[in-house]
């Protein structure tokens, strides 16, 4: 519990705005310049277990709409895209110039990285993991427009260095094979900062 919090009779102009983006559908954008270290947003919604978020994204048909969740260091995943808000529609950039960092207390905010001046988007770096297989078609559904000079042209995570393959059960239910073990791509912030 903190008692660090800010007067309730002194409303804060909001950082951000949602507007349709260049980069990829909605973006949000500054509505006032953003110092560095500033905390910007909570990343909102339902914290629900992996599992729960495998079975969300297979009844949606695959991962493409789901780079709303956002895995936590408790192997949960925060899913933006129940009772979320408008931080899920932050873009990912490969030069971004926001941060995502979870607390100690398994909540997500957006962090400014540097200056950010009004009407500039925000955005910060996934990246996506996705445990199924890295096809042509999940490339192309993740395939990164942020326009960056060293934009690496995915958000997918490389992905760990290969364990030996659990086999899969011959009767397993038949899953589109593009999407293999894991239907879910889940974001991944950037560990807490010690202390
Ligand atoms: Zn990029």
């Amino acid at each position: 519990m903190s008692s660090a919090s800010q007067p309730e009779n002194q409303p804060v102009a909001p950082a951000f705005r949602v507007e349709r983006s260049a980069v990829h559908g909605n973006g949000v954008f500054a509505q006032r310049d953003i110092a560095p270290g500033e905390r910007i947003v909570e990343y909102g919604g339902r914290e629900i277990t992996w599992e729960e978020a495998q079975l969300r994204a297979e009844v949606q048909g695959g991962p493409h709409n789901h780079t709303f969740f956002f895995s936590l260091a408790n192997g949960n995943v925060i899913d933006g895209g129940d009772h979320g808000n408008e931080a899920r529609y932050i873009n990912h950039s490969c030069e971004p110039n926001c941060e995502a960092i979870e607390e100690e207390d398994g909540r997500i905010f957006i962090y400014a990285l540097h200056d950010i001046r009004q009407d500039e988007e925000l955005s910060y770096s996934y990246p996506l993991i996705y445990e199924g297989r890295h096809t042509p078609a999940i490339k192309r559904a993740f395939a990164c427009r942020c326009g960056a000079a060293r934009c690496s042209g995915t958000m997918l995570a490389p992905k760990p260095r290969k364990r030996k393959p659990k086999p899969l059960t011959p009767d397993a239910p038949a899953v589109p094979a593009a999407y293999g073990p894991g239907l879910a791509a889940a974001q991944s912030p950037q560990p807490a900062a010690p202390g």
